[in-house]
């Protein structure tokens, strides 16, 4: 089933690896048909090769839009060599067929990403290329396809040894197809970003591409990959290298995501500490900390360093050498950071097993979120701070004392730190940072019950800081020795409270200032309960912050 090489049709924008490629075509004795750029670039490089327009008997015109979209071209790429008639037919046209294709098509994304213009975009859409490419991957029966240049090397392995076999071509044949429905799908996204104004801009599809095999997903009897895409504005979380470490994992994936989502939530230096998606620790620096990333994680780690155990650590600022060497005496899968230091690196490299994941430059949250539902998808908005009642100075004074400037800042962060535990989400602070957090249940009452009881229980005096490294930490806590950090912490509620016995149970372990979207039916009842017990309540009118 091998298709020797006797002639091959090359047209690449990139032009890595085409010189010796020609050069090794050009020796085993391939004729090479080329259009305008890529043949001269063979010809510099010594190599014989005929011009598209020599074939076609027509210049390339349109500046370039119509090249090789001709029937003298097409034909033999799409002529089937066990078909008589084919053969016949170009027999009597005078067209020799083609055995092999090498594309690689206009860079459209690169384009859209440095920012050109509309026209400069559109005039990067390649028409010819995909054509090309598409019917040579239709005809993998007896043409191959190549698109990568970095397979330049086995097309030569292939000729030599007497051309590609049928299941190299189908391979090729997928991967072309492959391709090409990743660069249209780049081409609609961008498209309906930019022709639709619409609130919510049609939703074109994911162009997306394999990064790698995984072990396994979530669970060891599931296979799993991760692919990166090309159509968010910005690279993420799917786009980061592995400094150090055994590989990803599909859960280690999940929750540096989630590690990521919720320290960028912060402008301030910010840790968040993941643990099956949910925040077991997040904290701000203070502002007058001599190394602020070490001190957000010292604050993040306190939020509950039980749980921390074997926990994913987000760091919105490069780590330092003494955020390293807190992390280092903890046991971590993951941490995630825009960079680290290389003492930083050099203490954390020490440890085997943990995993060190380097965002990409240019990073930023995914400004669209879809979740994927059986059938089908759904798509939105990410939830950013962009609802009105996320400005503080559009917050409604309904119970208490205004706030001072401490508590205030304790509220804003609640309210900013809320968005990152599953609803029903209650967090508690202290001090720029989490003290206690109910989340994931489905009662808002159980989340008001965890957050305080994980407040009280699971403060670092309660454990000792050397204990939070081994997960028998969890056993030596008890409510008797921890502090009771519920005392005087500030509340925030993802949403409105329904009825009044949530809150009171906040109210009851010494909560004394609340931030909630209000909205419930019972509003009345819930701010009665608030002002009864002489504790300030904010409203964000209405604005909140579910997460599933
Ligand atoms: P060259 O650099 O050789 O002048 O052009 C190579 C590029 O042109 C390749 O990226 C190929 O995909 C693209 N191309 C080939 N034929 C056509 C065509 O007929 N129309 C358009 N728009 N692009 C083509």
């Amino acid at each position: 089933d091998q298709i020797p090489v006797q002639r091959a049709l090359v047209s690449v924008y990139d032009k890595t690896g085409l010189a010796e490629l020609a050069q090794g075509l050009a020796a085993a004795g391939v004729e090479i048909v080329s259009t305008g750029s890529t043949a001269s670039m063979i010809q510099a490089a010594g190599v014989d090769v005929t011009e598209v327009a020599q074939v076609t008997g027509f210049p390339e015109v349109l500046g370039g839009r119509v090249k090789t979209l001709h029937p003298f071209i097409h034909s033999g790429v799409l002529a089937d060599k066990n078909v008589d008639s084919h053969m016949d037919q170009l027999a009597e046209h005078d067209i020799a067929p083609f055995d092999l294709v090498v594309v690689n098509l206009y860079p459209f994304v690169e384009t859209v990403a440095s920012g050109a213009s509309q026209p400069e975009a559109i005039e990067q859409i390649d028409i010819g290329g995909p054509t090309m490419v598409r019917a040579a991957a239709k005809n993998h029966g007896s043409v191959a396809i190549v698109t990568n240049p970095e397979a330049y090397h086995d097309i030569l392995t292939a000729v030599a040894n007497g051309g590609f076999t049928l299941a190299q071509r189908q391979r090729l044949a997928v991967e072309a197809f492959a391709h090409t429905a990743s660069y249209d799908t780049a081409v609609a996204t961008w498209m309906a970003d930019n022709f639709d104004d619409a609130e919510h801009p049609a939703y074109a599809g994911h162009a997306l591409e394999l990064k790698e095999s995984l072990r396994y997903g979530e669970n060891p009897h599931q296979p799993a990959a991760i692919y990166t895409t090309t159509t968010t504005p910005a690279p993420g979380v799917a786009q980061a290298s592995l400094l150090h470490g055994k590989a990803m994992s599909f859960n280690n994936y999940v929750d540096a995501d989630a590690a990521i989502r919720a320290a960028y939530t912060f402008t301030e230096p910010a840790v968040a500490v993941i643990k099956h998606a949910n925040p077991c620790g997040l904290a701000v620096a203070a502002a007058d900390a001599d190394d602020a990333i070490a001190d957000a994680h010292r604050k993040a780690h306190a939020t509950d360093p039980v749980s921390a155990f074997g926990g994913v650590i987000a760091a919105n600022r490069p780590v330092s050498a003494a955020m390293a060497a807190q992390v280092k005496d903890i046991f971590t899968e993951v941490v995630v950071a825009p960079s680290f230091t290389p003492e930083a690196l050099e203490i954390l490299t020490t440890k085997k097993n943990i995993r060190l994941l380097q965002l990409p430059d240019g990073f930023a949250l995914d400004t669209k979120e879809f979740k994927q539902i059986s059938g089908g998808m759904l798509v939105q908005d990410a939830d950013m701070y962009q609802a009105p009642g996320d400005n503080p100075a559009n917050w409604e004074l309904v119970a208490g004392e205004p706030a001072d400037e401490q508590t205030m800042a304790d509220l804003v962060f609640a309210w900013e730190a809320v968005r990152a535990p599953k609803s029903n989400a209650i967090l508690l602070a202290a001090d720029q940072a989490a003290v206690g957090i109910g989340m994931g249940q489905v009662n808002r009452l159980d989340s008001c019950r965890l957050a305080i009881e994980r407040a009280n229980t699971l403060g670092a005096a309660s454990t000792g800081a050397q204990d939070v490294s081994t997960p028998g930490g969890a056993e030596n806590v008890t409510a008797t020795n921890a502090p009771a950090r519920a005392t005087g912490s500030v509340a925030a509620s993802d949403a409105f409270f329904p009825f009044a016995d949530g809150l009171q149970i906040l109210i009851d372990a010494g909560v004394r200032a609340v931030v909630q979207p209000g909205g419930s039916m019972r509003d009345d009842e819930v701010i009665e309960a608030a002002k009864a017990a002489g504790i300030t309540m904010y409203l964000t009118g209405g604005a909140r912050h579910f997460y599933h």
